[in-house]
């Protein structure tokens, strides 16, 4: 049976609230439940019970100190991966929302989907991942769900949160046949070839849109790219002329907010009436349907088109920019000496890792690494290798 879609009264739009959740949403009913059975949460749905631990864990709480694009002392006002996480989630909700999906789910998943990253952002993990070469590799996906499934040691009767398995399914966006052959359930769809959750695929571009503007954002503030460089790019242009028409006198600051705010909206509304039309032309019946059937979330192909040329801007002019690879490289070099350090005499890891170095070592050095906050791994490098220091 077909859902009733687009959920309109009239002309305006009924919250969802005031709908059920569709057929196809992941519920507590559906859930293929936790790793370790627990007794249903009072007075909580099981997703909000993930979000929560979630949001209690110290991977968590590390991202506040975690690289986006820029280094966290670079400036106040820079995305770290936390306010990243914070925005991907207030997105993922609003479309979630608007499908009649679970909002909840979507948060969690968005809260916990970069919590395997390692200091530094990418050039950390590529740091880390070239170390690991021969050890099988380092990829923050796969390491998100290590610290959800292993990695915290808070509980009594388990390690890690013992999330349900649409959030663990949800964070482990991408996987390759090999590893994913090594994950049990949770690797099945991607050797079944079969989709995750809605909310899962919701999020998943939720993160996109979230760091395509925020990135343009901070790429302002800092200097880097100007407005004048992003008029070539459609998508801005198109919504900064909007902008400088109706407010001719208006301050750079607020230009610059107006527009990303209009771009953002412009997304998330294509995104919402892409995604109702893919869904109303399946028969979706069920979870099970979702799985079965196509990737369903997405964008038109236009807007695909736009977001492609404004990543391939900020990649050339941001990413790409000489005092973004100079930062990187410096990132990259305090990456590589601990873990050469570490793997040298595991005896300098702390006494926890220790323990799982005796397993694995190059893992544990891995896991150790990739838990640090950039400031804690700028001070790990001094302490280790900072000889005038040690003799102070
Ligand atoms: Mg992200």
């Amino acid at each position: 049976m077909v859902m009733p879609l687009p959920n309109w009264c009239g002309k305006h739009w009924m919250p969802a609230s005031m709908s059920k959740l569709a057929n196809y949403a992941v519920t507590g009913a559906n859930t293929r439940g936790r790793t370790y059975s627990e007794p249903a949460p009072a007075g909580r749905s099981e997703f909000q019970r993930d979000r929560d631990r979630i949001i209690h864990s110290a991977a968590f709480r590390r991202l506040e100190y975690k690289t986006q694009v820029f280094v966290n002392h670079e400036g106040d006002l820079f995305r770290t991966r936390l306010t990243h996480s914070i925005e991907v989630a207030q997105i993922a909700r609003s479309i979630a929302r608007r499908l009649r999906l679970n909002e909840d789910l979507a948060e969690a998943v968005a809260l916990a989907h970069d919590v395997g990253h390692t200091p530094f952002g990418h050039a950390g993990q590529d740091a880390l991942n070239a170390c690991m070469k021969e050890f099988g590799g380092f990829e923050h996906n796969l390491q998100s769900l290590r610290v959800v499934d292993q990695l915290e040691e808070k509980y009594a009767d388990f390690d890690g949160l013992n999330l349900t398995f649409e959030t663990r399914e949800g964070i482990l966006k991408h996987c390759s046949m090999e590893n994913a052959a090594q994950l049990g359930a949770l690797g099945e769809r991607f050797l079944n070839n079969r989709r995750p959750s809605l909310e899962a695929q919701i999020t998943n571009l939720a993160d996109e849109i979230a760091y395509n503007n925020h990135d343009v954002d901070d790429g302002l503030r800092s200097g880097l790219i100007t407005l004048d460089q992003l008029t070539e790019v459609p998508l801005v242009a198109e919504h900064l002329s909007e902008v400088r028409g109706a407010y001719p006198a208006l301050n750079e600051r607020r230009v610059v907010h107006e527009t990303i705010r209009r771009m953002i909206n412009t997304l998330v509304s294509d995104l919402i009436v892409c995604s109702e039309q893919n869904i109303a032309g399946q028969q979706l019946d069920s979870l099970d349907d979702v799985r079965a059937a196509p990737n369903l979330i997405g964008f038109s192909a236009e807007i695909d088109e736009a977001q492609r040329k404004l990543k391939t801007f900020l990649r050339i002019n941001l990413y790409r920019h000489y005092r973004v690879m100079r930062m990187s490289a410096k990132a990259q070099r305090i990456v590589r000496d601990l873990f050469t350090a570490f793997m040298d005499d595991p005896r300098l890891l702390p006494p926890q890792f220790q323990r799982t170095a005796e397993q694995d070592r190059a893992r544990a050095v891995a896991d150790y690494i990739a838990g640090m906050t950039d400031r804690y791994a700028i001070r790990e490098h001094r302490r280790i290798f900072a000889v005038e220091e040690t003799l102070a």
